[in-house]
């Protein structure tokens, strides 16, 4: 049968005699209350309970990191795990076992009932000693972190998973109760997208322990670098760890030296050639479905010094730029690649922040450390993010806001960055940091400017009074760090404007797995999905307005806007240059 109803039914004949004959029952437990010996069951079915209930022996097996010191405590877990798990309230079935028999009678076919709690440490007191991976021990099992996790919406738990738990926090658990290796069967699968940590009720840093156990996985493979890794590798491609690091992960984990190397003509004339594409597919792990980004030939550096702009390349140069005291010089952060590649999109930033009155000082030429996090090069992505804050911090010390565009490097920046380096500055100059829409709508909010179409308005008014209609696509980190809803906001102030947003997590590049042969089909079906929703929210909303008008897609990451190219065939452009085109200098 494939009707709910009838496979109900099914199971329901099945499973009731077998619940019927059985001599022992097993569960599991949600919870352990250590004041009153209490077992706490929390399910929909009601399966559990008949286990608890109809066999004369019931033993639950439960894991050591289930007990909670009070039954006070429970009430909060009780709520976060239904809401996040099945969106639900409360659950059909919550049973507190504290005894055999419990709400029936002690004895059953003449036998005494039995009840029995075996406390599972495997590995687990183990994780409790790990900084890192006892963090997963406050893991409630809500599933939330798997129902986001875009790579597991396609592959499902037998391929993202152990046999303990599935999806990304799988791998601390993978690591903590088996191996590092046979973690690493599915570690690369985490882009460290970041949705499982906006959804987590307890907020476990799903991401960050995965990169880390992604670097120990490293280090225990391969501890020694060989021969022509240190005479060829590591003059093309340095990275600081000790051990050996593959070319991919070199490749991916200094973008600004590729797109510099590409800029004198390598890359663009390897990438021409197919055998040498075969050769990088073979080596690198790069799919032959995908092109590396090439970059412009002039960066946004050069661009914005021709233009008479301000660009500042060490600590020395920011201290001498920081004591505006007017509030009027902004610090725009340039991304690898909007320095090099989305030169436009950094061109239309600094337009929109000039026509805002400020006086841009672009700060150029260093990587934030995302391609080498990415990677689990932690060493190379603490030293990236070393000389990157030293210098922001300067900036941001003295009261000058620091702004980015690239919202994976943006967050490397304000989240990443006081986790790769404890004891610095890190977290002050994250509070100094904006991303560039959440800037602009503060900016145009404080004079009250955004907000209407009258006389008060920033915008240029369109002849007609309408546009396009507008679907954008968010970045998975706009979207955890709270960016999102200020890019809607901005957008949807532009008179005649309409947005609307779609509801898939990840494009399926996410950064650097989308480019690799292994994960391509992954990052190939995500696209296909993600391709899908926009067509299908342009036609409702061509639909509404009775008149077939182009639909633009938005997309403010870097990789999203090459997804949407590769698989849709389409072009996506990054907010701030439409608002580029609307806004009026202030
Ligand atoms: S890691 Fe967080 S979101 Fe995932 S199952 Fe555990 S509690 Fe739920």
């Amino acid at each position: 049968p494939e009707e709910p109803a009838e496979l109900t039914q099914l199971a329901r004949e099945k499973l009731r005699a077998d619940f019927l004959s059985a001599d022992l029952g097993i569960t599991g437990a949600n919870f352990l209350l250590a004041d009153t010996g209490t077992v706490v069951i929390v399910e929909n079915e009601g399966n559990a309970r008949m286990t608890t209930q109809v066999p004369p022996v019931h033993v639950v097996i439960a894991g050591i990191e289930k007990i909670l010191p009070r039954a006070a405590d429970l009430l909060l877990f009780l709520q976060l795990l239904p809401r996040t798990g099945t969106g639900q309230i409360l659950t059909s079935y919550l049973s507190f076992i504290s005894g055999p028999g419990w709400g029936a009678s002690p004895m059953i076919n003449g036998a005494a009932r039995s009840f029995h709690v075996v406390l599972l440490d495997n590995g687990r007191m183990a994780m409790r000693d790990d900084e890192l991976l006892s963090e997963a021990l406050y893991c409630i099992r809500c599933g939330g972190c798997m129902t986001v996790c875009p790579p597991y919406q396609v592959v499902g738990g037998h391929v993202y998973g152990g046999p303990t738990y599935h999806s990304g926090i799988g791998n601390a658990w993978e690591a903590g109760v088996r191996s590092l290796d046979t973690a690493a069967d599915f570690n690369a699968l985490c882009t460290t997208c970041s949705r499982c940590q906006d959804i987590c009720p307890v907020k476990i840093d799903i991401p960050w322990i995965n990169t880390v156990i992604r670097e120990r996985i490293a280090l225990q493979r391969f501890p020694q670098r060989g021969l022509i890794e240190r005479l060829v590798y590591d003059r093309v491609l340095p990275v600081q760890e000790d051990g050996s690091v593959s070319l991919e992960k070199r490749l991916f984990s200094d973008p600004a030296r590729v797109y510099a190397m590409s800029r004198q003509g390598v890359w663009s004339n390897l990438m021409r050639f197919r055998p040498a594409r075969a050769v990088l597919s073979r080596f690198v792990g790069l799919s032959s479905a995908r092109t590396l980004p090439l970059p412009n030939s002039e960066t946004l550096a050069e661009w914005h010094r021709r233009r008479g702009g301000r660009v500042v390349k060490t600590r020395y140069q920011v201290q001498r730029l920081s004591n505006d005291r007017r509030g009027s010089t902004v610090f725009l952060f340039a991304d690898c690649h909007t320095e090099h590649v989305d030169t436009d999109v950094g061109k239309a930033a600094i337009s929109c922040l000039e026509k805002c009155g400020k006086g841009v000082v672009l700060v150029a030429g260093q990587c934030c450390g995302r391609g080498a996090l990415s990677q689990g090069l932690l060493e190379t992505a603490s030293r990236q993010a070393k000389k990157l804050q030293e210098l922001l911090a300067p900036a941001v010390k003295t009261g000058q806001a620091v702004v980015g565009i690239e919202p994976s490097c943006l967050s490397a920046v304000v989240d990443d960055h006081a986790k790769l380096l404890p004891g610095s500055d890190a977290a002050e100059v994250a509070s100094g940091t904006f991303e560039v829409l959440e800037f602009l709508l503060a900016e145009l909010s404080a004079v009250g400017a955004a907000m209407d179409g009258g006389e008060t308005s920033a915008w240029t008014p369109v002849p007609d009074g309408r546009l396009s209609p507008l679907v954008l696509h968010g970045h998975c980190q706009q979207k955890t760090l709270g960016w999102l809803p200020a890019a809607v906001k901005l957008l949807g102030s532009i008179p005649g404007m309409e947005v609307q947003v779609t509801s898939a997590e990840c494009c399926g590049m996410a950064g650097s797995f989308g480019y690799k042969g292994d994960y391509y089909p992954i990052s190939e079906e995500l696209g296909r999905r993600l391709m899908t929703e926009l067509d299908e929210l342009a036609g409702a909303a061509n639909q509404a307005r009775g008149v077939q008008m182009t639909c633009g897609y938005l997309a403010c990451g870097t990789s999203c806007r090459a997804q949407i190219a590769d698989i849709g065939g389409c072009e996506a452009r990054h907010p701030v240059e439409l608002i580029d085109q609307r806004l009026t200098k202030r």
